[in-house]
């Protein structure tokens, strides 16, 4: 089958940091990122990561991240971006929080397996949590109506179906102060020791990253554009350590790919001519040029990885069947009666896109339901 076909490649290779072991049976640097199998990294190295005698210790670590936060800022003042306060880092000998996260396995394989280098505390800021959910399931459901019923209904309208309040409550309640149980404003882990030791580089890139999301909160533009600050920061850290992003990088699409490479790139094409680049990225403006970018090409491509298995079942169901603005058409089960019941429902959005669009399936769904019954 085409599609399975597909998804094989896709499940093929991952971005992988290499584990000291592996490295040095294929002549690398360790901590490189490489475009491997995981099963190949768990071949060549089953459980070493590095060797213990090489390892910085976590004063180290943090001293030579407080370095790099000093030349980043000094960099940053040079062009023109102020950070009132210095960041403050620690360093936390194990993986991220979030690379023991239990996903769907749907999302599992489309995620680049690369362990999270750092976080910054904004970065895991409930609010964003929030909003980014939001936006993720409305472009989930997006697809869902594609799929189901060859309906094309933008995330928009269909983020009306769902009561997107319960669900944000449910993560405050879950994370009333954001994923951090610490003060600090940039946490980084295990991933960032070997880059210490082997690639001063990019653990400098990681640290003028984070330092870029604390830029885009202070600036109070971070919770304005949800879900480009990925790309945003990626396209800083590069241009901090000289680099361009390329367009090559995209060939090994997955969710992180696509979310900062990708959205890296538009933000390199979008920033292109402008005499200072890292003001100009914090325009609301060109900031609004990026989203639209990222709403077009970024999410669609995202949740065209993701979605398959995700959304199963139509949410609106469950008011189909049970909710009284549909008791007209439970009884009486016309596309008149489901439309009135969409109508009181609210959801006018989802009805003037349907105009003119073919909504026998759709239709016919909802009769199927009833019939059920
Ligand atoms: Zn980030």
């Amino acid at each position: 089958m085409e599609d399975g076909k597909k998804e094989c490649q896709w499940r093929k290779f991952e971005m992988v940091q290499l584990p000291f072991e592996v490295a040095k049976k294929l002549g690398r640097k360790p901590g490189e990122i490489v475009k491997m199998t995981r099963v190949e990294v768990g071949d060549l190295a089953p459980d070493g990561v590095r060797e213990p005698e090489q390892q910085l210790s976590s004063e180290e670590i943090e001293r030579r991240a407080r370095e790099s936060v000093e030349k980043v800022l000094k960099w940053f003042t040079k062009n023109g971006i102020i950070l009132s306060k210095v960041p403050t880092v620690k360093y936390v000998d194990k993986d991220s929080p979030f690379d023991g996260i239990d996903m769907p396995e749907q999302v599992e394989s489309f995620l680049a397996r690369v362990k999270i280098p750092a976080l910054s505390k904004v970065n895991i800021d409930t609010e964003l949590m929030v909003k980014g959910a939001i936006i993720f399931g409305a472009f989930i459901l997006s697809a869902f109506y594609k799929r189901e019923y060859d309906l094309d209904i933008s995330t928009s309208a269909v983020s009306d179906f769902v009561d997107f309040e319960s669900l944000s409550n449910d993560l405050r309640k879950k994370f009333p102060d954001g994923a951090f149980e610490t003060d600090v404003n940039i946490v980084i882990y295990k991933p960032m020791q070997s880059f210490a030791t082997y690639n001063p580089e990019i653990f400098d890139e990681y640290i003028a990253h984070e330092l870029w999301h604390l830029v885009e909160n202070s600036y109070n533009v971070l919770l304005t554009d949800v879900f480009i600050h990925e790309a945003t920061a990626t396209y800083v850290q590069k241009v901090y350590v000289g680099k361009e992003v390329k367009s090559c990088q995209l060939a090994k699409f997955n969710v992180f790919g696509l979310l900062y490479k990708y959205g890296a790139l538009i933000v390199q094409e979008e920033l292109k001519g402008e005499s200072e680049p890292l003001q100009a990225l914090l325009n609301s403006e060109i900031r609004e040029r990026i989203q639209l970018r990222f709403d077009k090409e970024v999410f669609p491509k995202v949740i065209d990885l993701i979605s398959v298995d995700l959304c199963t079942e139509d949410p609106e169901d469950e008011y189909i069947l049970k909710h009284e603005a549909y008791a007209k058409f439970r009884t009486n089960p016309t596309f008149e009666n489901l439309i009135s019941g969409l109508k009181t429902r609210g959801l006018n959005r989802f009805i003037d896109e349907i105009q003119g669009q073919d909504t026998n399936k759709f239709f016919d769904h909802a009769k199927r339901l009833i019939a059920k019954k």
